[in-house]
């Protein structure tokens, strides 16, 4: 397989085509190995146009929603990103190509070692990652400048957006079970926006102040 071409045309034709702009968000997209971040069974579909299985009932969103939710966050580079559900990592890297420091939660152990794993054999050293309940975020680094939620949860946990620093983005999947809308929460001097994005679907957001198990 020739990884590289396919995530050119990954990029073209789902990505540009729908309206992803943002050239640095595109780069990131076209560059970083997506194929390496799902189980070896499944890297010749790691650049179609749909999420895929990771293992414990969880899912690497598709690679549109990874732009559109990334692209959202506006992100020049010297931020401090927060991500809630680390999963295979691939976000991360997304991420940690476009900002200066990423720090990720993930509640299941073996994807964080994964995913840990993996964002170490590809030289991703600004993510850091932490085994917890992300509804309580990560709240030794905090603010963080913007804020990335890749599980949906049933309301935006107020413990998150008090993380968010003034000027911070936030995107969370907010809905049932079933579906969701990606919601962007924006933190203003004096109040709080929030934006609907589009209708999305999600796995849910697991944790005290999210669905119960
Ligand atoms: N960003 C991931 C997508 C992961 S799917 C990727 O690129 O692969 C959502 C992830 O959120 C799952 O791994 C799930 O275990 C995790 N998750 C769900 N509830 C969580 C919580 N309360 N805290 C941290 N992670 C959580």
């Amino acid at each position: 397989m020739d990884y590289e071409s396919e995530r050119k045309i990954m990029v073209a034709e789902q990505l540009i085509v729908r309206g992803i702009k943002d050239r640095r968000v595109l780069d990131a997209m076209g560059k970083v190995p997506r194929h390496l971040f799902v189980e070896e069974a499944l890297r010749s579909r790691a650049y179609g146009d749909y999420p895929l299985p990771i293992g414990e009932k969880q899912t690497i969103s598709q690679p549109y929603m990874v732009a559109l939710m990334t692209e959202s966050l506006e992100l020049k580079g010297n931020e401090k990103v927060l991500e809630i559900g680390t999963g295979s990592g691939y976000q991360s890297a997304v991420l940690a190509e476009l900002c200066d420091k990423v720090y990720s939660v993930e509640r299941i152990k073996s994807l964080a070692v994964r995913a840990r794993k993996q964002l170490d054999l590809l030289g991703y050293m600004n993510v850091a990652i932490k085994i917890f309940d992300g509804t309580y975020g990560w709240l030794e680094y905090a603010p963080y400048d913007a804020i990335i939620v890749t599980a949906g949860a049933p309301d935006i946990p107020k413990i998150i957006v008090d993380q968010l620093s003034v000027g911070g983005r936030m995107v969370i999947p907010i809905g049932d079970e079933f579906s969701q809308t990606l919601v962007k929460v924006e933190k203003k001097r004096d109040r709080i926006t929030t934006t609907n994005i589009c209708g999305c679907v999600f796995v849910k957001l697991v944790g005290n102040h999210g669905w119960k198990e």
